[in-house]
């Protein structure tokens, strides 16, 4: 936890917040904060800064909050991934928010297990807290939107081309002839397959829906390597 991220029921007024539960944990036992320490702090959807220390038990933490830095900016990055296995997904969620991902679409492919889709990992709860650790891994405060489409061909054929406008579309699959553009610098979507990849047919889909298929060279990455990779490969630095 670079930073602490905080949320409206955390705040007693505009510059007053109680930290408990995890984020006081973590205060208490990996920052070793005492009363009158300083710590990155920022607010969901909005500014970053700092927060005093006023007041630390073993139950909360009061802070006076200063919260006067604008968060780093988005990836202009619509990211399609075939629902990942659980123990996967978890992190796979925490590394795109700290890549700075925003849109994320969580969609079915033949080759995702229909158990995947039963994770609790999937629940409101549980999708906040993940991406709330990337955000705060990375200092960043713009909560990402997760979309979940449980059906393939009813979202690659209603929904995806309008998602499409105004982006340069793509599908990394092992094996084709293009590869992955580099230096992005406008808006792109880009889809990602399950661990046993998409199927030919799939990604017939995808390429009529206008995403345009490449490849990431030789070695097939897994999932969790896969989206770091190819993020950073799109947008320099993911700066
Ligand atoms: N066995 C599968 C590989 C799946 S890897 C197959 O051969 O298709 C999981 C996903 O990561 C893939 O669907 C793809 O989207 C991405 N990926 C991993 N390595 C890649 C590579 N070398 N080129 C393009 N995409 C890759």
């Amino acid at each position: 936890m670079n930073l602490a991220l905080l949320f409206d029921e955390d705040f007693l007024s505009p510059d007053r917040v109680l930290l408990r539960g995890r984020r006081l944990e973590h205060l208490n036992t990996v920052l070793k904060a005492c009363a009158g320490d300083r710590i990155p702090v920022g607010r969901v959807n909005g500014a970053m800064g700092h927060g005093d220390v006023l007041r630390l038990t073993d139950s909360e933490a009061e802070l006076q909050v200063n919260l006067n830095q604008k968060a780093p900016a988005p990836l202009p990055l619509t990211l399609i991934l075939a629902m990942p296995r659980p123990k996967m997904f978890r992190r796979v969620l925490q590394t795109c928010a700290s890549l700075g991902v925003k849109d994320i679409w969580l969609i079915n492919s033949y080759k995702v297990e229909k158990s995947f889709w039963q994770t609790p990992w999937l629940s409101e709860d549980n999708l906040r807290e993940n991406l709330t650790l990337g955000l705060e891994q990375a200092k960043d405060t713009a909560m990402p939107r997760v979309h979940i489409r449980k059906l393939f061909k009813p979202f690659v054929e209603d929904e995806l081309p309008a998602l499409l406008v105004g982006k340069r579309a793509l599908v990394a699959h092992p094996g084709m002839a293009t590869p992955c553009p580099t230096h992005l610098s406008e808006p792109a979507a880009l889809c990602i397959g399950p661990e046993g990849g998409f199927t030919d047919y799939e990604v017939g889909k995808l390429e009529e829906a206008g995403c345009q298929s490449v490849h990431l060279g030789p070695r097939i990455l897994r999932v969790e390597t896969a989206v770091p990779v190819l993020v950073s490969r799109l947008y320099d630095g993911c700066l």
